[in-house]
């Protein structure tokens, strides 16, 4: 219930928080560029330009110490601004508070966050109720004929830019989701119930098919996506030991979360120099799930000529998909 009132309530929330001023709105258009068999949509953004830029934080213990010294503010720490607010509610079995707000500078109208009340870590993993009140809003979205997915940019090196634990949620006008989505729905795979690598794309990717009927119990829910979302992150610590061009710390992933899959996408660095332009492109799990913003015409002829693919490629991890079938966890290679 509290997942479709979230889902309902997003059209006029997000018309009286632009009409207030709290929530900025940044035209752009979308221009499609096909590499690897992905149709990715590369998202031209003029206004970008003047947006001021967000370092990226450092998740360990010390920044987190060091920031809340120097009182910097955290925006997803109550109290809510009251316009960008959409709700709140309690993971009965574990506790947890969560908020719903919307994104405050927004490309996509009604892209929005489900926060923890609670300051809890974006370097965290996400926990079985992140996971299951993510997917009920999807499952939500659904059955109001909407269609979102989910994401989750975890660590330094992930292209999160606030360190308080959010998922994001964005809406997309095709039922079959992001660009990504069409290529893993495409994919034959052998069984069903172990994951699987996208082996047409040049990164480390692992994916698991959720195979969740919509009736399914709210612990079945759990269930399936706790269990499914560690074997992914056993696999995507492996394919970090494994990968030679790993840089040393903590590993980064980004996680997309669409109501047919979950994917996580181990990461190397947040940014990616063009080689034409010499920009910095910042890249987060939308660039991974197809979706790419560049704020000119220069950025974007600069992404074309380098290709999204191995841009991914660049900040993301070598793929040690053969290594891991013969030496490492069990691994479906079947597609
Ligand atoms: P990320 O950059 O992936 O960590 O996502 C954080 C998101 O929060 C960004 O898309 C920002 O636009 C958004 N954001 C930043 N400040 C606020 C705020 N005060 N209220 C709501 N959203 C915000």
């Amino acid at each position: 219930m509290v997942h479709s009132q979230i889902i309902s309530a997003l059209p006029s929330s997000f018309e009286k928080a632009r009409t207030a001023g709290d929530l900025l709105f940044f035209p752009s258009e979308v221009h499609e560029h096909e590499d690897c068999g992905v149709k990715f949509e590369i998202r031209l953004c003029p206004a970008l330009l003047h947006k001021p830029n967000i370092p990226t934080p450092h998740f360990d213990a010390a920044s987190i110490e060091a920031a809340a010294a120097t009182k910097k503010p955290d925006p997803f720490a109550p109290p809510y601004n009251s316009t960008l607010y959409v709700s709140e509610f309690k993971d009965e079995d574990e506790g947890i508070e969560y908020a719903i707000l919307l994104n405050k500078y927004s490309v996509v109208p009604n892209h929005f966050l489900m926060v923890t009340k609670d300051y809890q870590s974006q370097a965290s993993p996400l926990v079985p109720s992140d996971l299951k009140h993510a997917y009920s809003i999807l499952l939500a979205a659904r059955k109001a004929g909407q269609h979102f997915f989910a994401f989750y940019n975890c660590g330094d090196q992930s292209g999160a830019s606030q360190s308080h634990k959010h998922l994001q949620f964005i809406p997309v006008e095709e039922e079959d989701g992001p660009p990504l989505e069409r290529v893993a729905r495409a994919a034959h795979i052998e069984s069903e119930y172990k994951p699987f690598a996208l082996p047409s794309l040049p990164f480390a990717n692992h994916v698991r098919r959720l195979s969740i009927s919509p009736s399914a119990s709210a612990d079945e829910l759990e269930h399936k996506l706790a269990s499914a979302f560690m074997e992914l992150l056993d696999l995507c610590i492996s394919t970090v030991r494994l990968a030679e061009d790993h840089p040393a710390g903590m590993p980064s992933y980004n996680v997309v979360l669409t109501l047919q899959h979950l994917y996580v996408l181990p990461r190397r660095w947040e940014t990616h120099v063009l080689s034409a332009t010499g920009d910095k492109l910042s890249i987060n799990a939308l660039g991974f799930a197809g979706m790419l913003l560049v704020k000119s015409h220069e950025e974007l002829e600069a992404v074309r000529l380098e290709g999204p693919a191995a841009i991914l490629r660049a900040v993301g991890c070598q793929s040690v998909h053969e290594l891991q079938v013969n030496d490492g966890p069990a691994v479906d290679d079947s597609v």
